[in-house]
């Protein structure tokens, strides 16, 4: 369609997408766990970028101490679910994506209802155990997991395929939630989450330079990048569930 050409125009004529890759993205599903920070980012480049199909899912409700880095949501929005309040927004930016937002918990007995045929999940989490959730399914149905982590000025990213690279529990097994506020800076979880935006744009076209077996540190106040190879634990009892 012509408006469409228009609109992504500017990405369609990067040689490694194309209206070829241009079509794969409005065919792919993406699940977005949490429409916080990270969120924000890269649920909004998805849209932008006119993924065909978005689900998302937050339990929580929009509060004022959020909006200094959770960026899809506005003074006005407070009080609304997370969930309402970026569909709002997806829509307005782009109303060919199709955008399914759902005020919910992902659990167990939830996760897989709520990830249905996506084929990506982008973990845009602020919890260890929800992350574990996600990482356990990720394994079961083979499906890509983009992890992302801010706090204070850094964050951190690494790409988990299943049965290709560590998984999630690999990389992070015996580590407890710190139960205190975490400061953030906003900024860090756009960084973050634009690249977990990216990371997804690139398995969608398959292009295979992922961040795989490579997590990908970023501290703002050095204004420095930094990444260190990760390696599958042999002992994981997530890996070997899976056997
Ligand atoms: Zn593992």
């Amino acid at each position: 369609m012509k408006d469409d050409y228009t609109r992504y125009k500017r990405q369609i004529i990067i040689p490694e997408i194309g209206e070829e890759g241009q079509k794969k993205l409005s065919e792919a599903k993406v699940f977005v766990a949490g429409l916080g920070g990270l969120g924000s980012a890269s649920a909004y480049y998805l849209t932008a970028a006119g993924v065909g199909y978005l689900k998302m899912v937050d339990r929580d409700i929009v509060e004022m101490t959020n909006l200094n880095r959770q960026i899809l949501h506005r003074t006005e929005d407070i009080g609304m679910s997370k969930a309402d309040s970026a569909k709002k927004k997806l829509n307005a930016l782009n109303p060919s994506v199709q955008i399914e937002t759902y005020r919910d918990e992902i659990r167990d007995d939830t996760v897989e209802g709520l990830v249905g045929d996506c084929s990506i999940i982008v973990d845009a989490m602020d919890n260890l155990n929800t992350r574990r959730i996600l990482n356990r399914y990720s394994l079961k149905k083979g499906i890509p997991f983009i992890y992302g982590g801010v706090e204070k000025f850094n964050g951190m990213i690494t790409t988990f395929i299943p049965g290709e690279t560590p998984c999630f529990e690999c990389i992070f097994s015996g580590i407890k939630e710190i139960e205190e506020v975490k400061g953030i800076i906003g900024p860090v979880p756009g960084v973050i989450g634009s690249l977990q935006a990216i990371e997804a744009i690139k398995i969608i076209l398959g292009l295979d330079r992922l961040l795989k077996g490579r997590l990908l540190f970023f501290t703002g106040l050095d204004m420095a990048f930094k990444e260190i190879k990760i390696e599958k634990n042999p002992h994981c009892v997530v890996c070997l569930g899976r056997q």
